[in-house]
């Protein structure tokens, strides 16, 4: 982009901001994961020296090589679709994975992570609008997923991730983000248990993700340009 990553990322920061604000939520509600998969390590430091600290990578391979040449102080979020056989270098690298969507990669994840003596961040990615071709669990399948991450003793799960299909807008676009949020609600009640987060919006969407309750949004094209 024109700008350069830094007024870029200033103005996305204002945006969140600002969008929080308009849904009557704090300014600081809202955290931004900046996403730079495909970007060299010298994007990174360029929105790192803008005091960025989360930063987000679809594919293990590209974060597990990424992250060795950037400061330690760096929260990865992995938000890619994510296959068993990768789990133990994402469990070595990210912070967060928001990407869990089967019980399989979960029982994965609690394994690996408990041989690691970790205890692994990760949000469950939910299918909002059961697309055939998307990455997430069903809604139908999610409050038993749900269950068994909270059962699992080396897994924090923290909330909801979902992406919108691309061509949902308007107030079909706030609505599939409300229906996470109201989700989450309801399972929190049933459970008992906090779910505090909700990953949802990207450079296209994430205002309306905000105004229905997004906590963390991943944003990549409006700060770091074109892929
Ligand atoms: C690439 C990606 C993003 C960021 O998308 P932009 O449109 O570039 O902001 C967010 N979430 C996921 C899961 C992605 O793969």
């Amino acid at each position: 982009m024109a700008n350069g990553i830094q007024a870029n990322l200033g103005e996305v920061r204002a945006a969140i901001a600002a969008a929080a604000v308009a849904a009557g939520r704090p300014a600081d509600a809202v955290q931004l994961v900046a996403v730079s998969k495909t970007h060299p390590a010298e994007a990174v430091a360029e929105a790192y020296a803008a005091g960025q600290r989360l930063f987000g990578e679809n594919r293990v391979q590209e974060l597990a090589e990424k992250a060795p040449l950037l400061p330690g102080d760096i929260a990865w979020h992995l938000i890619g679709h994510l296959q068993t056989n990768k789990v133990r270098a994402a469990v070595v690298s990210a912070a967060v994975i928001h990407s869990v969507d089967s019980e399989r990669l979960l029982r994965r994840i609690d394994a690996v992570a408990g041989e690691l003596g970790k205890r692994q961040a990760i949000l469950l990615q939910a299918n909002v609008a059961n697309e055939a071709t998307k990455t997430g669990a069903d809604m139908a399948e999610l409050p038993a997923l749900l269950e068994l991450a909270l059962a699992l003793p080396n897994v924090d799960c923290r909330g909801f991730m979902t992406m919108a299909p691309l061509a949902a807008e308007g107030a079909e676009l706030r609505g599939l983000f409300a229906a996470l949020r109201r989700f989450r609600d309801a399972q929190a009640a049933r459970l008992g248990v906090a779910l505090p987060v909700l990953s949802m919006g990207m450079s296209g969407d994430f205002r309306e993700a905000i105004a229905e309750g997004a906590t963390w949004v991943r944003i990549g094209t409006a700060i770091f340009g074109t892929r």
